[in-house]
């Protein structure tokens, strides 16, 4: 059938059941029905399976789906067979299976009735079925979980690198890539390593306007401070986060004993004992479970009223990621952090045994953490710019969901430091990070300013009045009002926008708050 004569509407209704697309799913599954190369951007829940099960089930030939875990391509099958069994058949092709179903499979695909593969990705290397499915008839690639290809992205998976290799070898077939998670950087690596520039882009907003952030100094009475938290939030569920599995034992234990029922959730409990506790959760046997990331992948709680993380995540995908588990059915969902630098200083020695090169990315990502928990500007214009996403922090929907815009600190004029930071990116030539910038401002030398002489330059010490953590939140305010960019090449290098060149010429108000100090810092004591 020609593709533009689809009644996407009635093919929505038959296989799904649903009367409207939701999102742009109805753009995207256009761009794929009709033969493009596409990237799909969206939050958990938005809706991505459908973009490429739909398309899939219209068009002739199979569809391959990769995606990294055999367990959730596992639940798409069942979920795609309890609604169109009578018309295709979703199949996966791994190492689970024995001769006769991989055989059962391949005729399946032969005879035209498998209209979805799921595969992992090591599978699709294995030359047997490479050889198999370049003879039959294959009408695109979806590539689920699509930043496993970006070191950057918070689950890298080098397989994924060879996809576009052994795509070319089926025929070089339209490729769609999927993601919840796309920093600008991840999003470049994504379009590189798929080899697909000219993609269709499509991405939906990460805004979640009912979500509303808090970040709290974690002192010595964090575990008071969560049991008062929790019972000021009674009969309601909620997720508390820990890093360690001693952790989560330890306030799963303190709850309990202080009339909280709360369960523990790791990957050191066994299967059944996991499989109990996340029943419990979701049947509303306990208010809370408390977890590692273990606990999360696939829990399609629409009612968790709040999420906790004890100690701050490794990033702020992470961190939005597991906030995002709150109030998905779009009430209330309270995203509270607690914050020491102390956690980071234990996230930067856990990765001083990686390469440098995960090093390196590792530490890039938790200095946004840092600047996200120190920040007293709004949390949630921060996180949506970290996504590559403006957000007006007065009118934008959700404006006043964060604990920085509901007790604001007062703010100061900053205009001429402003044009004295932008100057200083400008005169070094737009060559460095933040770092160097702002030894420049404040008069400090370290080797690169020695090597490159900017200590001899006029602007060298121009910020002295003001100290470096100063320095650094303006600069971070700066990107985030899109003064300046960070490189995404280098993630780091600082550039001015056409914004900050004219800033420099042309200056307005810019009102600046500092951030907050977090210096309460303490062992914990467990309240019992
Ligand atoms: P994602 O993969 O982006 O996390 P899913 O594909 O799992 O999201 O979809 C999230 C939920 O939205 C699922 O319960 C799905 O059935 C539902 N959904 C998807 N598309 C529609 C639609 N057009 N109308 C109503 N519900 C939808």
């Amino acid at each position: 059938m020609n593709p533009h004569e689809i009644d996407l509407h009635k093919e929505l209704k038959k296989y799904f059941g649903f009367d409207q697309f939701k999102g742009l799913q109805e753009q995207v599954v256009k761009s794929i029905i009709t033969g493009n190369n596409t990237f799909v951007i969206m939050p958990t829940g938005g809706g991505k399976s459908l973009c490429y099960q739909l398309p899939a089930l219209v068009l002739g030939g199979t569809a391959i789906v990769v995606s990294p875990l055999i367990a959730l391509m596992k639940n798409q099958v069942d979920a795609i067979r309890s609604l169109s069994s009578e018309y295709g058949i979703a199949h996966v092709l791994n190492s689970s299976l024995n001769k006769t179903e991989v055989n059962q499979v391949k005729k399946d695909i032969t005879s035209g009735i498998t209209k979805l593969l799921y595969v992992a990705p090591e599978s699709l290397t294995k030359e047997e079925y490479l050889q198999f499915l370049n003879e039959v008839p294959i009408s695109f690639v979806a590539i689920d979980e699509a930043h496993c290809i970006s070191e950057w992205g918070h689950d890298f998976r080098p397989e994924y690198r060879n996809l576009r290799n052994i795509v070319r070898q089926l025929g070089d077939v339209p490729m769609i890539g999927l993601t919840a998670t796309a920093t600008p950087k991840v999003q470049e690596d994504i379009l590189k390593n798929l080899d697909m520039p000219n993609a269709n882009t499509f991405k939906a907003s990460f805004n979640r306007p009912n979500l509303y952030y808090e970040v709290r100094t974690k002192t010595k009475n964090i575990q008071s401070d969560i049991i008062r938290f929790i019972k000021q939030h009674k009969g309601k569920s909620g997720v508390i986060y820990c890093l360690s599995r001693k952790k989560v034992e330890e306030i799963a234990h303190v709850l309990q004993v202080n009339g909280v029922s709360a369960v523990p959730y790791h990957a050191g409990l066994d299967a059944k004992t996991r499989a109990r506790h996340q029943d419990m959760f979701l049947m509303e046997d306990v208010e809370v479970v408390v977890a590692t990331i273990a606990f999360g992948m696939g829990i399609d709680k629409p009612d968790v009223r709040f999420v906790i993380h004890h100690d701050i995540p490794k990033s702020l995908e992470s961190y939005y990621q597991e906030t995002g588990r709150a109030g998905r059915d779009g009430g209330e969902g309270h995203c509270l952090a607690y914050y020491s630098y102390k956690d980071i200083e234990k996230l930067e020695k856990f990765l001083s045994g990686k390469p440098i090169a995960e090093q390196e990315i590792g530490f890039a990502l938790l200095q946004e953490v840092v600047a996200y928990a120190e920040t007293s500007m709004s949390r949630r214009k921060f996180l949506l710019h970290y996504f590559g996403e403006e957000f007006d922090d007065v009118t934008g929907d959700g404006a006043d969901m964060d604990d920085n815009i509901r007790n604001p600190k007062t703010k100061v004029e900053a205009q001429d430091q402003v044009v004295a930071l932008l100057k200083v990116v400008k005169g070094t030539k737009q060559l460095f990070k933040s770092k160097e910038v702002i030894l420049a401002l404040v008069g400090k030398v370290n080797a690169i300013i020695k090597a490159q002489k900017i200590d001899t330059q006029p602007y060298f010490g121009s910020g002295a009045g003001f100290d470096e953590k100063y320095w650094m939140a303006l600069t971070r305010q700066a990107l985030v009002d899109g003064l300046m960019t960070k490189d995404i090449e280098t993630y780091g290098v600082l550039k001015l926008s056409k914004k900050g060149e004219a800033f420099i010429t042309n200056p307005s108000s810019f009102m600046m708050s500092e951030d907050h100090e977090y210096n309460e810092e303490g062992d914990e004591a467990i309240v019992t």
